[in-house]
């Protein structure tokens, strides 16, 4: 809602300070003198004047010149001194939550403001600015919402986009919907921001617009590849030679640059070298199968490890940022370093994590000064990349590789592959090295496979599926999602904007003219993927509220089931006993959820986390989750103000697994039995294997003859993640035919499956809905 937003004409009287900062204080000296130092500030009358002139530029820089918490700033407070601050509103986004809240934190104390007065952030559900915010950081995500209702975006004076060399999905949206845009606001500021030199294609895309870079000044930062490394760790790998066929094999597919003979030659032989087979046995098959390349996750932590120790013992002072895949490496890696005699002592290193999903507490202390005599070590995500700036960082491990999902339109399936990061990437982590002093760069594989490296990366927009973004382009009025995506900096597949509008069809979020329906626009309101908001309605409308909410939430946090390398029996074990005989993952995680409120009634949460291999920040994160969707739908007239009417069905598994099945269909697998063991097969007929961790991976036949599932995720087989059973009838009732059935008027027909089944309670909830239904169609 726009009221929620920046709105600068609310207070024209409030008087605007442009040095809120006391500079007679040294603490406000401090903070000028590092400003002052930034190379963005020599260009600050420069880039002052373009952006006056110019409705829109283009401006690239080195990561950490300045650009996120500078630019901006010099906007906001040149308008001031001008006497137009205000009137002025600024909005910067950020590709990542994280990111848009770090930077506001940052910019507020460099104003010496509390965040949420003049400089403020707003990410999905959760935000803090006032009626005086001037500078709002925001995710790219909240920007689009905000363009759904305030397609001219009253008021605002400038929007910055930053990142934009990442090449997000919802960077990518928002300058198509943003070139639009320009024509009828005029006067509308735009500036486009990016860490590398490829301005060019921004610059054409809008016609022309004038670049500026900003000349960095970084350190040199020397370069180590695995040759170097394996050297002066004294890392002993002996050779194993099943394995260099299939990696090798593999890692020349994924790459798809056929290099030079001589360089394949080369390589082979040092991944002969390289692999350790005790090493590379240790893991499961399961990992064994996912690797997807040979490196460096077969050769692992232990190498990490190992140049971690090099750097603690024989170098100089200095914090270590190593870049991983994914969360899951890193908790796994932590763990590790955490029972290591040296990496492993609190007094001597500071372990700290970085990624998307970290407690507010948790980023400050990244960017602190550890104690003297203590190594700070830092294991990130690809975030660290560029939009996150950690400044005593002198080393860097890069492990090469990005979790990047990547879609096949032709099977309309998302796989998730760690893959190799591209040139672009791997200069960006290195850089991270040089900000404060001459660093030193670890790049964990070889020289000649970085040279194979593909330039840059792949735009996101070319690379997942599309069902959330057409969903949210229907809702800005536009008439044809084919035509307004081909205008796009690079446009997706035809064949992948259509596997999304007919996803959106069949879930009934738009009719067989490709309109919104209600349940659509209801849909594109709601900040999280459609087919859990589908979910998410669909618990409330049936009176089993609770437990769905915990589901939805969990789905679009992130899995609280812990499953350490190490003790992946064990995990799987004490998450079975969250299951009984539900034959769910989704129940297991509401019970769990449940027996850790009741924990933490009783002061037992930590105990009850340990040994149910539990993450309790994940379930603190889902539970927030769970506070902010139950707001969004009781002010959506959803819910009842009773919560006991709300739950009242709450009890009734069978219905649950409907709702679950609602949201989930299509992705549904039949399960085969056969003598001695069960086969799943998706409806395309595809077979599927469902992932370790999941409580239906332990049984021996299970007595339903569907499982539902959320993900279904290609990592060279085909895995299902979370699955629920269900009946015949759940399906029928629930599946596609009642999204359809809906839309197009067919619920005589359905009330004929209900009294067919004669489940008497589906039944009646299935009246039920059609009341309910009713009811939504006409608000
Ligand atoms: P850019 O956007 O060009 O990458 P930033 O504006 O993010 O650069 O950062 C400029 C400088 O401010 C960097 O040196 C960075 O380390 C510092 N900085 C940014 N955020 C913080 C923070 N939260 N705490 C301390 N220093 C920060
Ligand atoms: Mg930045």
């Amino acid at each position: 809602d726009p009221a929620e937003d920046v709105n600068p004409n609310e207070d024209p009287d409030y008087f605007l300070d442009s040095s809120v900062m006391e500079k007679e204080s040294p603490e406000g000296k401090r903070m000028m003198e590092f400003r002052k130092s930034l190379p963005a500030f020599k260009e600050k009358e420069r880039l002052l004047q373009a952006i006056a002139r110019n409705q829109v530029i283009v401006i690239s820089g080195e990561t950490g010149c300045g650009k996120t918490t500078q630019l901006p700033q010099y906007i906001l407070e040149s308008e001031i001194e001008t006497g137009r601050g205000a009137f002025c509103s600024i909005i910067c986004t950020q590709p990542r939550r994280i990111s848009a809240m770090a930077v506001a934190d940052r910019v507020s104390a460099e104003r010496g403001e509390p965040l949420g007065e003049t400089v403020g952030y707003k990410v999905r559900l959760e935000g803090m600015k006032g009626k005086n915010t001037h500078l709002l950081f925001c995710t790219s995500g909240i920007l689009l919402r905000r363009l759904l209702s305030d397609r001219n975006l009253n008021g605002i004076t400038h929007v910055f986009v930053d990142e934009i060399h990442e090449r997000g999905m919802n960077e990518d949206f928002l300058l198509i919907v943003l070139k639009d845009l320009l024509l009828r606001r005029p006067d509308l500021r735009l500036i486009l921001m990016s860490a590398t030199l490829n301005a060019e294609l921004f610059s054409n895309y809008f016609g022309g617009a004038p670049k500026i870079h900003i000349p960095g000044f970084t350190f040199p930062v020397r370069t180590h590849f695995l040759e170097d490394v394996l050297e002066f760790t004294g890392y002993k790998l002996t050779s194993y030679n099943q394995i260099d066929d299939y990696g090798q094999d593999k890692m020349w597919k994924t790459q798809k640059q056929l290099a030079p003979r001589k360089r394949k030659n080369q390589i082979t032989s040092l991944v002969e070298d390289a692999l350790n087979k005790s090493t590379f046995e240790n893991y499961s098959s399961r990992t064994r199968d996912s690797l997807a390349c040979w490196m460096p996750d077969c050769i692992g932590f232990n190498l990490i490890e190992a140049v971690l120790c090099h750097i603690c013992r024989k170098e100089r002072p200095g914090a270590v940022l190593v870049f991983m895949t994914g969360w899951e490496d890193i908790s796994c890696l932590r763990d590790q370093l955490k029972a290591h005699p040296l990496l492993g002592d609190p007094n001597r290193v500071l372990l700290l994590t970085c990624h998307g999903s970290m407690a507010t507490s948790e980023q400050r202390l990244i960017f602190e000064k550890p104690p003297p005599n203590i190594r700070k070590i830092v294991l990130a995500t690809n975030m660290a990349e560029a939009s996150i700036t950690i400044n005593d960082i002198v080393f860097v491990v890069d492990c090469g590789k990005a979790k990047e999902t990547t879609y096949d339109a032709l099977n309309n399936t998302p796989c998730l592959l760690p893959s190799w990061i591209s040139q672009a990437s791997a200069r960006q982590r290195r850089g991270r090295a040089g900000r404060v002093q001459p660093g030193e760069c670890y790049h964990l594989y070889p020289r000649c496979v970085y040279e194979a490296f593909s330039e840059y990366q792949l735009p996101e927009l070319l690379r997942t599926p599309l069902n959330s973004l057409c969903l949210q382009i229907k809702s800005l009025q536009v008439e044809s999602i084919g035509e307004f995506l081909s205008s796009a900096l690079q446009a997706p597949e035809p064949l992948a904007v259509q596997n999304a509008v007919d996803f959106l069809k069949m879930i009934g979020a738009l009719d067989e003219n490709e309109n919104l329906t209600n349940l659509g626009k209801f849909l594109s309101m709601l900040p999280v993927d459609p087919k859990l908001g589908k979910m998410l309605i669909m618990g409330a409308i049936f009176r089993c509220f609770d437990p769905v909410l915990t589901i939805v939430s969990g789905l679009s946090v992130r899995d609280p089931f812990l499953l350490p390398q190490d003790k992946k029996d064990l995990a799987g074990t004490a998450k079975s006993r969250f299951s009984a005989k539900d034959y769910s993952d989704h129940m297991a995680l509401v019970r769990a959820y449940e027996g850790w409120k009741d924990a933490e009634r009783e002061g037992s949460a930590y105990e009850y986390c340990w040994r149910n291999f539990l993450s309790a920040q994940t379930l603190q994160a889902i539970h927030s989750l769970r506070k902010q969707f139950n707001f969004i739908l009781r002010e959506a007239g959803l819910l009842d103000s009773d919560v006991g009417s709300n739950n009242k069905l709450s009890h009734n598994q069978s219905l649950v697994r409907a709702v679950i099945c609602s949201g989930l269909f299509p992705g549904i697998a039949s399960v085969v039995h056969r003598e001695t063991s069960m086969s799943f097969k998706t409806m395309d007929d595809g077979q599927v294997l469902l992932y370790t961790n999941s409580v239906n991976a332990r049984y021996q036949t299970i007595p339903y003859p569907w499982l539902v599932f959320g993900e279904k995720v290609k990592v060279n087989t085909v895995f299902i993640r979370d699955s629920t059973g269900v009946s015949d009838s759940i399906i029928m009732l629930f599946g596609g035919a009642l999204s359809r059935g809906v839309q197009a008027g067919h619920l005589k027909m359905l009330q004929g499956y209900v009294d067919f089944f004669m489940d008497s309670s589906l039944a009646e909830c299935y009246l039920k809905l059609k009341e309910e239904l009713d009811r939504l169609t006409q608000k």
